[in-house]
């Protein structure tokens, strides 16, 4: 779409509002709304001018303002607002330079889409993300005046949720049994065909949507492939219809990566693959149905795996899912068909099409314009230093005797294990200035300064269980 034809929809359907949106550096959706009327064929070119110093991650205070520069082709009547409203995606530009802003997630993707063709390895990055999300009472919507969301049913609370329930057991899934048994059992089906309903709506194609196998309101919604910048716009565009229409069913949903204890959490398994032109650059004769390129990408995500955690499970929240026994990856290898190992080859139809690489590692907290540009540059390394990945694991990881797994590495356990590889491995990132090094170490400091500290200094819950009459 273009400008012309943006400002001639807001005409056509009687529009009142434009509503500008970004992204923040950790990754959550920013907006503010501008008076229809005022949106001219000049905002695409000059951009709008905004204080930035509050927006989390971004520039000090004394050099505050940015601009935020409209994109036509994210055009789309918002299916929430109550008055006609028109929604527009933007990219961040420095308003004295007017260059891109580089602590912008979006720009970072656009970069990286414009370094992976300047190489010549690859035309297009399509991506394929899986949603994974609980949905949980919303207490403000509670009919049965006590707080749902909060209720603290022992003195491990929400930890324990779903396992420490009351009567009424019935069309309940056990423990693990989520997956996925049909209604009335499966409660949240209709909510789910309204979520995917209006994501068709919005221009966002879904695969499949179904229940997961967590107790306590465990679902998921599949995306179809898209390239890179358009892919993480949907991740976006997807979580915010899916918190929207949980909101107006008197629900809350949590992207959270591990809500309850003990049960399954959430991830964001992301489906990658390479092109150029329609040619699938994955596909060929070997392990799997991969190409040699295909094994290289393999070799470079693998090679990096521990860096890219601090992008992929980028809370100290990640870290409580990365465990062993709930289909998590918890080992850095490749397999055909391990749910364990951090990387995947799902073989769902023989079309050399259909060749992909599922990274299970990324959880739905992660920020998807880093996380993206983060996967395709360790995988742009792995097949321009034409890194072999080694043998696949294809035994159940779960049923290996230890010492059998000896020597396969495990995927980072805290959040600063995982800061701490990015410390010591970013070269491939900072290639063609994609990721900066003041993007890295804003990066670190802020997950450090803000979360691993601030939870540090922070008395636990479970604290209490274990000191409370020492
Ligand atoms: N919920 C699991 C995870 O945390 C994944 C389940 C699945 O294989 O889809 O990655
Ligand atoms: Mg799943
Ligand atoms: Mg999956």
């Amino acid at each position: 779409m273009t400008p012309k034809e943006v400002l001639a929809q807001i005409r056509q359907r009687e529009v009142t509002t434009v509503d500008l949106r970004f992204m923040d550096f950790p990754g959550v959706w920013q907006h503010f709304s501008i008076p229809a009327d005022s949106l001219t064929e000049e905002t695409f070119e000059e951009g709008i001018g905004f204080d930035g110093s509050s927006v989390v991650g971004w520039r000090a205070i004394n050099e505050a303002d940015l601009l935020v520069v409209p994109q036509p082709e994210t055009v789309l009547i918002d299916p929430f607002t109550a008055q006609p409203t028109l929604t527009m995606v933007c990219n961040i530009q420095d308003p004295i330079t007017q260059q891109d802003y580089t602590r912008d997630p979006r720009n970072i993707a656009r970069k990286a889409v414009s370094h992976m063709r300047s190489t010549g390895l690859a035309e297009t990055c399509r991506l394929a993300p899986e949603l994974e999300f609980f949905v949980f009472d919303d207490v403000r919507f509670d009919q049965r005046g006590h707080e749902a969301y909060y209720h603290v049913d022992s003195v491990e609370g929400i930890w324990n949720r779903g396992r420490a329930e009351g009567p009424n057991l019935g069309y309940k899934p056990g423990s693990g049994l989520g997956y996925f048994p049909c209604p009335p059992t499966d409660t949240l089906a209709d909510l789910r065909t309204e979520m995917a309903q209006r994501m068709a709506e919005c221009g966002i194609a879904t695969s499949a949507h179904y229940h997961e196998v967590a107790t306590g309101g465990q679902c998921e919604i599949d995306l179809n492939p898209k390239s890179l910048v358009e892919s993480a716009d949907q991740v976006m565009l997807a979580k915010y219809i899916i918190r929207n229409v949980a909101r107006r069913n008197g629900k809350t949903a949590t992207f959270m990566p591990k809500p309850l204890y003990g049960d399954n959490g959430s991830g964001m398994h992301t489906h990658f693959s390479l092109w150029k032109g329609e040619t699938p650059l994955l596909a060929g004769n070997g392990y799997a149905g991969l190409s040699e390129l295909g094994m290289y990408a393999i070799g470079g995500l693998l090679k990096h795996a521990a860096a890219l955690s601090a992008f992929a499970n980028p809370t100290t929240n990640s870290y409580k899912r990365l465990v062993e026994g709930f289909e998590a990856p918890t080992k850095l290898a490749y397999s055909r068909r391990n749910r364990a190992a951090v990387i995947r080859i799902p073989i769902h139809s023989p079309s050399p099409k259909s060749r992909r690489i599922e990274y299970r590692g990324p959880d739905s907290a992660a920020n998807p314009y880093l996380l993206f540009s983060a996967m395709l540059m360790a995988a742009l390394d792995g097949i321009q230093g034409k890194m072999r990945p080694g043998d696949p694991l294809d035994k159940d990881i779960y049923d290996l005797q230890p010492e059998e797994l000896a020597n396969v590495p495990t995927v980072p356990r805290s959040l600063e294990e995982s800061l701490n590889a990015l410390r010591a491995d970013h070269d491939f990132l900072l290639r063609g200035d994609v990721f900066t090094s003041d993007v890295i170490d804003t990066w670190i400091w802020y997950k450090q300064t803000h979360e691993i500290e601030a939870l540090r200094v922070r008395p636990h819950p479970y604290e209490f269980n274990l000191y409370y009459d020492v």
